[in-house]
């Protein structure tokens, strides 16, 4: 996110009542500069940087990692939230988390470790490389997949659609509709723990692959401009569901669905292939970019 973008968000969001914010990605520390750049925005608006997340990708030695580091201290930052899951694992050896974590003692930084309960799994393997998901479950069962959701809060929505279907029960589009008849006002309108994507738009809720444009939130969200989720709002997973199939030709395009987020996403991805709309609200474009590739390749 670029500087100003930050600035303005962190302006609204501040003028609207939120005082602190995490700083997530992707991976912050992939651009050191723009995250500095960021930390001194949020410290220009008054709104204090709770934590930053990393996943460790960038963690090459402990003197590198531990330079760093001290930037970001010295531009305020006092905790790190360090990504630790078989999920990360498999692109991440477990030994530069470990090293984020040493450079994180050395500098002064908190460790905010998400989540420390996967260590001991993490350490039955060799540090240095990264292990499958297959792997994992050569080691600790079958199950273990399924096993994880007990273990640690994984919001079923985005990439971890994909990744649980196969371990949860699926029912039919029919099924889902019948079980959820309410509308997703809950859901989308929940601003406990909250994001803005590196564009600046506000993604309500969990509901990634929506997008609300900032200067929107300072007043009611319009049904000419947000049709799909004002429509989500009120009619919930079956008005999209009707909506799609009636005025689209959307069928599923599968015979089972783990809950209405699974179905919701499918129906949004092909909203943005299928149709000429322009459909401003579906973003970023990214998002149904890469599921396309998940789904077709
Ligand atoms: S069904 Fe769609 S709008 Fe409703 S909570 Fe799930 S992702 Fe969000």
């Amino acid at each position: 996110m670029d500087p100003k973008t930050a600035e303005d968000n962190l302006g609204i969001i501040r003028s609207m009542g939120c005082r602190s914010i995490h700083v997530g990605g992707g991976e912050p520390l992939l651009r050191l500069d723009n995250l500095v750049e960021v930390l001194e925005a949020a410290k220009r608006s008054g709104v204090s940087v709770e934590y930053v997340e990393t996943n460790s990708s960038w963690f090459k030695n402990i003197d590198e990692a531990t330079k760093i580091l001290s930037k970001l201290r010295k531009k305020g930052l006092r905790t790190l939230l360090v990504s630790i899951s078989p999920f990360h694992n498999e692109h991440i050896p477990f030994s530069r988390v470990t090293g984020v974590i040493d450079a994180c003692k050395k500098t002064d930084i908190n460790v905010f470790p998400w989540v420390n309960g996967f260590i001991k799994d993490l350490s039955e393997f060799n540090a240095n490389r990264t292990h499958s998901l297959e792997t994992f479950k050569k080691r600790f069962g079958q199950d273990y997949l399924y096993s994880i959701l007990k273990r640690y809060w994984i919001h079923l929505g985005g990439r971890a659609l994909d990744t649980f279907r196969p371990v949860l029960l699926n029912r039919s589009a029919r099924e889902i509709i019948d079980e959820n008849p309410g509308g997703c006002g809950r859901e989308l309108s929940d601003t406990s723990h909250f994001h803005f994507d590196l564009f600046g738009n506000y993604i309500p809720g969990l509901c990634s692959g929506f997008a609300i444009s900032a200067e929107d939130l300072i007043k009611p969200i319009s049904k000419k401009e947000y049709p799909l989720i004002t429509m989500l709002v009120h009619s919930g997973i079956r008005g999209m569901y009707q909506l799609a199939c009636k005025e689209f030709g959307f069928s599923p395009a599968r015979s089972g669905y783990i809950n209405k987020c699974d179905l919701c996403t499918e129906i949004r991805n092909f909203l943005v292939h299928n149709t000429s709309e322009d459909l401003p609200e579906l973003q970023p474009r990214e998002f149904y970019r890469n599921r396309q590739l998940q789904i077709y390749a």
